[in-house]
């Protein structure tokens, strides 16, 4: 028997499962079901993440900031967060005027020159030294007066994979190995059917609540339900994925140095859309206004 209201969760993500994860906590008398499909691709299932908190929008580094607070003071994340920093080399100096305007002092902008006199002058602990010298031999190979070298403190790698075992674990028992393929709307805009792949078909009352958070996927889902949404420019991009072998001998190299970026303006990726879009809907009214119903 199905209790008063009951929310449905599309996907576990790291969105979904956040919020399966904070209601379980907060309002654990509820009913939540979550599906996922277990897509290999997802984001979620990625090994390793790294947060950063410098942006050149004062916004996002605001935010930012808060979260990568969180990551490293909250005990249940920090114990698979670990500070690395992260060496930027680049050309771009439009944009790291943008990112320094956001900061108290701006971050010191080195030249091979300037780090060798760092290198010499200063006392350095061996992971920096280790660190500035790799700068260092890249600008040297480079040999692009344009390129400027800058440490910063922002980045941290998370081990992902373990992170979010361990928020799973106890949910297990809430989430649904199943793929939605069409959510059907009714009357007022409101879900009324969820249909997962092989033919079940869940029905959805009035006084539930329906969250898509299926990352990359949303897209497909909403298009398969003849769902439209208010915004304009909803674009869910695809997923990303590279690959890296390492040996144990690349790996003994590159341990304890930090994350690198290398980026000149004329490397910068454009999109002529949005690049990425994900969409929570919290609410079941979702529908553009006139009823609609999912088909396929
Ligand atoms: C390769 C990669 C690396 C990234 N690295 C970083 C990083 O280092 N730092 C950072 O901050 N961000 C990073 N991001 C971005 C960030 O990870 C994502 O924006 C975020 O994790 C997306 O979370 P999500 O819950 O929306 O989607 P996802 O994590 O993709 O989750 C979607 C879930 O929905 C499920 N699903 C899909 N379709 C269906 C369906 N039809 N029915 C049921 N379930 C379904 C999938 O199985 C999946 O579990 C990275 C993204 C990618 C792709």
């Amino acid at each position: 028997m199905r209790r008063s209201s009951t929310k449905f969760i599309i996907g576990t993500g790291v969105f979904g499962l956040s919020l399966l994860d904070h209601v379980t906590r907060t309002r654990p008398s509820d009913e939540v079901i979550a599906f996922d499909s277990g897509e290999k691709e997802s984001a979620v299932n990625d090994s390793y993440k790294i947060t950063r908190s410098l942006y050149t929008s004062a916004r996002r580094t605001e935010i930012a900031t808060g979260n990568h607070r969180k990551w490293m003071t909250i005990p249940r994340l920090s114990k698979y967060c670990e500070r690395i920093g992260r060496i930027e080399i680049t050309d771009d100096v439009d944009k790291l005027d943008a990112i320094d305007a956001n900061l108290p002092t701006p971050r010191e902008r080195h030249t091979e020159q300037s780090i060798e006199e760092l290198l010499s002058t200063q006392t350095l602990s061996a992971r920096e030294c280790r660190c500035f010298e790799f700068a260092a031999s890249l600008l040297k190979t480079a040999n692009d007066p344009s390129l400027c070298c800058l440490w910063n403190e922002d980045n941290a790698v998370i081990d992902w994979n373990l992170c979010i075992d361990e928020i799973r674990k106890p949910l297990r028992s809430k989430i649904r190995q199943a793929k939605v393929n069409i959510l059907v709307v009714g009357k007022g805009g409101l879900i009324r059917e969820i249909h997962l792949e092989g033919g079940d078909i869940i029905p959805v009352r009035e006084e539930d609540e329906v969250c898509l958070a299926a990352g990359a996927w949303t897209e497909e889902i909403l298009k398969n339900s003849v769902i439209t949404t208010p915004l304009k420019k909803l674009r869910c991009v695809g997923v990303f994925t590279f690959h890296l072998k390492l040996t144990d001998l690349h790996w003994d190299y590159i341990r304890d140095l930090p994350a690198l970026s290398f980026q000149t303006k004329d490397m910068n990726c454009r999109f002529s859309s949005p690049p990425a879009l994900k969409i929570l809907i919290s609410k079941r009214r979702i529908s553009t206004g006139s009823d609609k119903r999912g088909g396929g």
